[in-house]
């Protein structure tokens, strides 16, 4: 008698692929990564390191859980808006929305008509009615996009004046000075790094002046010896031909009113009121949308210029998708997004769930403890503001283990422990990272 080859017995590819968990799994991942699952795990079998019956089982094991590489992050860092992990989480009426968008849908269409309706009339329509000041609203990419633009449609081969405080670098090597020349436009750098008056800009009128430009030092803060002219002391500047010269004021995070605990954060409402003439900002950012660009005028001047950049032809290069108009519109219209709770959450409630969570995962035996943290805003905007939170101390060494968890946690390093500040999590976030960290400990 003979012991048949085990080798003999490896099921077939078109057998394995029939089996209703693979099936399910090519439906979601594409049958050509499930296929190379399949011949991986038949080889292992044909080699003897797998039995034969445990082919399948074996092929899915080594199946991503999502078709996309991308592996969701819990922001547990205390950076509220964290550039490295996408910015804004959106909002879950956000996301319906963009599950809805993301079918075809009347994004362009008159549905009463059946003619051509105009695009995005719906985050338009939200984000004045956020800003009622506002004349008029354009969107585009994002909030460089939006500057180049502003730059490209009204100083194309005129000039910027611009402080030297302000030629910002705003991340990854971008800076704004040179994103502003590459439309075309040439700069007017005025005043000192430390100290602009508003003669400077008066000085640097001219007839080839394009407008005068406010960047908000978003991401940095100076100190000492400084001054620099506020938007509500640049109106009034003519050209020598008496044409009034408009004041662009690229504010950066998109706050679209006043927040109490970040007093001096510029927004949108204040900054058109105090007289800037378009200002632009970031759609992902404290505003607490999806990535995008914004272009608000303000009255008058403002609204016209608003129109003709929307008539430029880098607009339509620029324009955002039908996902970005919907999660815009919903987390302007809808209910407080994950960024606005998180601004918003008490440091008493922040130190009640740490304790909570402390308490559960001590009881696991996890060397856990509450402790009293600070968060910052982040890339978003506010340098320097500080806010009161809440974390759970875990070891150092769960730092690592917990960035290569799915979901990963991105904690923070301080003082030899591995803080998960709460600020930036949302209350329904806390028994998956407690899962998290559990998982964590076993590792
Ligand atoms: C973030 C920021 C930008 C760039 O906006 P993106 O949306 O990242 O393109 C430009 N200006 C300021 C002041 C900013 O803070």
């Amino acid at each position: 008698m003979t012991t048949p080859d085990p080798r003999r017995r490896v099921p077939r590819t078109d057998h394995l692929l029939a089996e209703p968990a693979l099936a399910a799994a090519a439906r979601r991942l594409g049958r050509d990564r499930v296929k190379q699952a399949v011949t991986g795990a038949q080889q292992r079998a044909r080699s003897g390191e797998i039995a034969p019956e445990a082919v399948a089982d074996a092929a899915l094991a080594a199946l991503p859980r999502s078709v996309t590489g991308l592996r969701r992050v819990l922001n547990a860092s205390g950076v509220l808006v964290h550039t490295n992990i996408g910015r804004a989480p959106l909002s879950d009426a956000a996301r319906e929305a963009v599950a809805l968008a993301s079918g075809t849908c009347d994004v362009e269409l008159d549905l009463a008509t059946g003619a051509r309706g105009k695009r995005g009339t719906g985050a338009l329509d939200a984000l004045r009615a956020a800003v009622p000041g506002a004349g008029d609203v354009h969107v585009a990419n994002n909030g460089a996009a939006a500057l180049a633009l502003v730059a490209s449609a009204l100083a194309f081969g005129r000039e910027i004046v611009v402080s030297r405080g302000e030629l910002v670098e705003i991340g990854d090597g971008f800076r704004i000075p040179e994103l502003i020349e590459s439309t075309g436009a040439r700069l007017r750098p005025v005043g000192a790094t430390n100290r602009t008056h508003p003669r400077d800009y008066a000085e640097a009128i001219g007839p080839d002046t394009g407008f005068v430009l406010k960047v908000h030092p978003s991401n940095f803060v100076v100190t000492g010896f400084t001054r620099s002219v506020g938007v509500g002391e640049l109106g009034g500047l003519t050209r020598p031909d008496g044409s009034a010269v408009p004041v662009v004021d690229d504010i950066g995070s998109g706050l679209l009113a006043p927040h109490p605990r970040l007093p001096g954060e510029p927004d949108v409402t204040s900054t058109l009121a105090a007289g800037a003439t378009l200002v632009t900002a970031s759609g992902d950012k404290l505003l607490g949308g999806p990535q995008a660009g914004l272009v608000f005028g303000g009255p008058g001047l403002g609204a016209e210029l608003v129109q003709r950049v929307r008539r430029h032809p880098l607009a339509r290069a620029m324009r955002v998708d039908k996902l970005t108009l919907a999660a815009l519109e919903a987390s302007v219209a809808g209910p407080p997004t994950p960024v606005r709770l998180g601004l918003d959450a008490t440091a008493d409630a922040l130190r009640d769930r740490a304790e909570k969570l402390a308490a559960t995962l001590a009881g696991d035996g996890i060397d856990a403890a509450a402790t009293g943290s600070v968060s910052t805003i982040g890339g978003g905007g506010a340098p320097g503001v500080e806010l009161d939170s809440a974390a759970v101390s875990l070891p150092e060494s769960f730092a690592a283990d917990l960035r290569a968890g799915d979901p990963a946690v991105l904690g923070r390093l301080e003082y030899g422990r591995c803080l998960l500040d709460l600020r930036a999590l949302a209350p329904a976030d806390d028994d998956e990272l407690a899962a998290a960290v559990r998982r964590a400990a076993r590792e």
